[in-house]
């Protein structure tokens, strides 16, 4: 399967099971905290990029790759243990996260949309580094490995 393949069999899995299966092929963190703040990461590399630009495509891929993992690890009762300034900074970068996508998406449509976040899926899934284990950052995000493949969105506009 090449890298731009957006055929039925790639697009066939929800996006939570792509997340779900780079968690565990990546042995990612279930930290929600480390999911929270990845997504602040995202928020701000797409706030860098000119909406409807591949570049733009491709953070707006990252946000939501990155918001899945944090609703993986913290499916319910999201922070009930934090405490209640942390919790309302979360819900308040959700609250962010889904009118940023909602406005996006509406604007990319769902088909280039999905196609560019397979796209993403299978270049994240080329993380691995040469010894085929996943590289850690400190705080447990997946970083690239020399094999990494970056997704190529142009060819969607
Ligand atoms: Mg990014």
């Amino acid at each position: 399967m090449t890298e731009q393949d957006d055929t039925l069999e790639v697009q066939s899995k929800m996006p939570h099971e792509k997340v779900a299966t780079f968690m565990k092929a990546f042995g990612a963190s279930l930290d929600p905290r480390m999911w929270v703040k990845l997504i602040d990461e995202e928020m701000s590399e797409l706030s860098a990029e000119t909406p409807g630009k591949a570049e733009h495509l491709k953070e707006l891929c990252d946000v939501l790759y990155v918001s899945t993992g944090l609703a993986l690890t913290a499916p319910e009762h999201i922070g009930m243990l934090l405490p209640v300034t942390e919790r309302k900074d979360i819900v308040a970068q959700q609250a962010q996260v889904s009118t940023v996508l909602k406005e996006n998406l509406e604007q990319y449509g769902d088909d280039v949309f999905m196609k560019a976040f397979n796209r993403v899926h299978k270049s994240n899934m080329s993380k691995l580094g040469l010894d085929g284990k996943p590289i850690h950052r400190e705080d447990g995000k997946v970083l690239k490995g020399p094999n990494y493949r970056k997704p190529d969105l142009e060819d969607l506009f």
